[in-house]
């Protein structure tokens, strides 16, 4: 299979799992992620139809930004340290992985000094992985309402990367509780706040994901393959 042949079955797939969930499969964003995925496999997959692309690390996406121009909307997926968030507001439409105060502070300054008001995600680690990135489940409400006060960021949802299990079934509860926590959020009713994006599903279980909600999947291997 293409990567061509890919990107259009993965977007039927969404379209799929939207139409069983009663949702319109255009609610749903596919994000192409292309961390490890060299410019001319990128290129392919914008060619095929691809609108959103994913990078993990802001230095790799920069150089395929470069090298690519604005073929496409960039995505920050991956954890941001505070000393980066000065290119990444530069480089990234969308943050998806804000953990903490202390970053969404750092982003808001950098967004002011280039007169720009960045869209972010909370990630948040639903699974209460200490490994993992993301702010834990009773913290959530309360990022949200102190970054609700930055004037240079603007709050737009939820991300989460649950644990990883073969079966995409066993991986729903986790989804199902992010969006319950995004409702839950969204009833306190913070000024400025809107939280409508869920970020969450990858390639073993984004339909399952658009099943609970999910607006945004993050798609890698079943595009590209399995990445070296
Ligand atoms: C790598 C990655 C993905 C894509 O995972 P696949 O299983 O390859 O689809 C999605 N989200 C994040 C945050 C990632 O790092």
């Amino acid at each position: 299979m293409s990567i061509e042949d890919n990107v259009k079955t993965v977007l039927d797939r969404i379209a799929a799992a939207a139409q069983r969930a009663g949702r319109e499969p255009s609610a749903i964003k596919l994000v192409v992620v292309t961390k490890t995925v060299d410019v001319a496999r990128i290129r392919e997959a914008v060619e095929a139809g691809a609108l959103i692309l994913g990078e993990n690390r802001v230095q790799e996406a920069k150089e395929k930004i470069e090298m690519l121009g604005p073929v496409a909307s960039w995505h920050l997926i991956g954890h941001l340290q505070t000393n980066k968030a000065k290119y990444a507001v530069r480089l990234f439409y969308l943050i998806h992985s804000v953990d903490s105060i202390e970053l969404a502070r750092e982003i808001d300054r950098q967004a002011a000094k280039i007169g720009k008001v960045q869209d972010i995600l909370i990630e948040v680690s639903i699974a209460g992985e200490e490994s993992k990135a993301g702010a834990a489940i009773e913290q959530t409400a309360g990022l949200v309402r102190e970054a609700a006060k930055l004037g240079h960021l603007s709050l737009k949802g939820l991300m989460t990367i649950p644990p990883f299990l073969d079966d995409p079934e066993r991986v729903r509860p986790y989804f199902r509780k992010l969006r319950e926590l995004s409702e839950a959020i969204a009833r306190e009713r913070i000024p400025g706040v809107s939280l409508k994006e869920l970020s969450m599903g990858m390639s073993n279980d984004f339909e399952v994901a658009i099943e609970e909600g999910a607006t945004m999947v993050r798609v890698g291997t079943a595009i590209f393959g399995e990445r070296r």
